[in-house]
């Protein structure tokens, strides 16, 4: 996998407002905020987008969620939020390191652009 932004985040190379990290995944305010909160949650590991999970990933994934349910408690997103992984070219995925999204403080619509 080619080296990403996201990469040089979590080495500390360029800057982020990082709000949350632990051995094994990094929570940073998103530098183009689509929601009054908006927050990326990556792995470490540089795993590219969902369809690279393997079996052997399922409790860095599971981490993830409790991760983002942990990252909105603290963000006191107590109304609600939406949580987005954007996967491939269709999914409208733009950086090749697998992020969740967490939007919050306005009211989301459905159906999603
Ligand atoms: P995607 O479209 O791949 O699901 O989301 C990528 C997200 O990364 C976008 O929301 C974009 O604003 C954010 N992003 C891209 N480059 C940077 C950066 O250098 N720093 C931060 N904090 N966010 C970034």
């Amino acid at each position: 996998m080619s080296e990403t932004i996201f990469a040089k985040i979590i080495r500390r190379e360029i800057p982020a407002n990082i709000v949350y990290e632990d051995d094994l995944c990094l929570a940073f305010k998103d530098v183009n905020p689509q929601a009054p909160t908006h927050i990326l949650v990556i792995p470490k590991k540089p795993l590219k987008c969902i369809d690279s999970g393997e079996n052997e990933d399922q409790l860095l994934l599971g981490h993830l969620l409790l991760t983002v349910k942990k990252v909105a408690e603290e963000a006191h997103l107590s109304n609600g939020y939406r949580v987005v992984i954007n996967n491939g070219k269709d999914g409208g995925q733009t950086v090749d390191h697998l992020h969740l999204h967490i939007l919050g403080d306005r009211q989301m619509q459905w159906p999603p652009g």
